[in-house]
């Protein structure tokens, strides 16, 4: 098979890595990639908003499949468009990737099909918003909806908070003013990601992981895409993972199927673990970044057929298989980032770090120049490992960092803290 994967991140980088391994991939290709990516698939220039360019790249190169990483292209129907042109495409149609791209539709199913989330309402203009949050009190939520690259989500500690956070919203302070935003109860528990690969019919369970979004140790700093991520979640026992598949993610795969819009692709709950049970914090659309990273390195299956299986509909007899190890990974930044940040700083030691036992290195934003690897974005390296426990994964995994020189980055010390305290 000739595969075509877009986007340019680690997620992209996991994802290539695991095809390449594939017995059934024959030509891999990756638009536009990285300087890591590269060494798994041939990186090709190509505009991801412009479909008309990637469908004309697809036929000429008789790509098999298509690999869709990142949302935007999800969101924006990439996956309609490569399939009315008769190419295969694995991802939700823009229909169903609504549940990705408009916090309220994924509010409103839920709420239609008994699906356990935060109680909300939809709001167009700020009064009503407002008045809303002074009625439920703090702490509460406030959502933009549409993508907003994770900085469309304020949790207010007050009632002041919250207001300004209407008036930032509906004021354009995310770029173009919300045209609706979601005021929902603030959950209280332990936050963990889930992921399914979903056929429009059915769907089986990936895997759980955990992430951290704040920049620095001890979960302290701005938030960002992302600074580590490991799996399997320990909080996530067997007896959460089939709660989680029974009352939320089958329930959203039987609904989407009754609209019309089946839902291809992998499905990832954002998920608070309460005392009430799991509940729904959003939905996304397609694998996490870096949580995808984690994963590839836990799966024992080729993931090929996987992907093969979800776009055909034919997940129903499939079963994946896992290694039992842990997989952690964690991500390396370039100075200032989620801030302003520079580009161009050189990395080197990179193949004395991926010598340590059990280690994979995906790059997220790099390229090369004049043969050295350079940092070309805010999130620039994935360390990644295996290891018996979370805490060994943890270990493999810094002892790659110290063997990575590069004074420009910085990454977090503390990945995988709460699997460690835990056991
Ligand atoms: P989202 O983009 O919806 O995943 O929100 C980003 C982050 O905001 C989540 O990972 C949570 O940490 C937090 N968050 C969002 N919604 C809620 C909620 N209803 N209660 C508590 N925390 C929330």
């Amino acid at each position: 098979m000739n595969i075509l994967i877009l986007g340019s991140g680690g997620r992209e980088h996991a994802l290539a890595w695991k095809i390449a391994a594939s017995p059934l991939a024959d030509r891999l290709y990756c638009a536009p990639g990285n300087a890591g990516i590269a060494r798994e698939a041939e990186c090709v220039v190509l505009d991801l908003a412009d479909h008309g360019a990637i469908i004309g790249f697809a036929k000429e190169k008789n790509i098999d499949l298509v690999v869709v990483g990142p949302e935007a292209p999800l969101c924006a129907g990439i996956v309609d468009d490569l399939e009315t042109a008769g190419i295969n495409a694995f991802g939700p149609g823009k229909w169903a990737a609504r549940l990705e791209g408009s916090k309220g539709f994924t509010k409103d199913l839920c709420k239609a099909n008994k699906i356990p989330t935060a109680a909300y309402e939809r709001f167009k203009g700020a009064a009503a918003a407002k008045d809303y949050v002074r009625k439920k009190g703090a702490p509460i939520v406030v959502k933009a909806d549409g993508l907003a690259a994770g900085k469309g989500v304020v949790v207010a500690e007050t009632v002041q908070e919250a207001e300004a956070a209407i008036d930032m919203m509906f004021g354009g302070g995310l770029g173009a003013p919300a045209w609706e935003i979601v005021i929902e109860d603030c959950l209280v528990g332990e936050e963990a990601s889930f992921f399914a690969l979903c056929d429009g019919h059915t769907a089986i369970a990936l895997a759980s992981a955990q992430d951290h979004k704040r920049a620095f140790d001890g979960d302290k700093g701005p938030n960002t895409g992302g600074m580590g991520a490991y799996s399997p979640a320990p909080i996530m026992t067997a007896d959460v993972n089939r709660r989680v598949m029974d009352e939320i993610i089958m329930p959203t795969v039987r609904a989407l199927k009754a609209m019309g819009a089946p839902y291809k692709g992998v499905l990832f709950a954002g998920l608070m673990l309460t005392k009430a049970g799991p509940q729904l914090i959003e939905y996304n659309v397609r694998f996490g970044d870096p949580e995808c990273q984690v994963l590839m390195l836990r799966m024992m299956s080729d993931l090929v057929p996987a992907l093969l299986a979800a776009r055909d509909g034919q997940l129903k007899n499939f079963d994946l298989r896992w290694y039992d190890d842990a997989a952690l990974t964690v991500v390396m930044a370039a100075k200032g980032y989620p801030g302003s940040y520079s580009k161009g700083t050189v990395i080197c030691g990179l193949d004395d770090a991926a010598q340590v036992d059990g280690v994979q290195i995906f790059h997220a934003g790099t390229k090369l120049e004049n043969g050295k690897i350079v940092a070309n974005g805010g999130r620039v390296l994935n360390v990644c490992a295996l290891g018996e426990n979370v805490a060994e994964a943890q270990a493999r995994a810094y002892s790659a960092v110290d063997k990575i020189k590069w004074p420009e980055g910085f990454c977090r010390r503390d990945i995988g803290w709460r699997a460690v305290v835990r056991k």
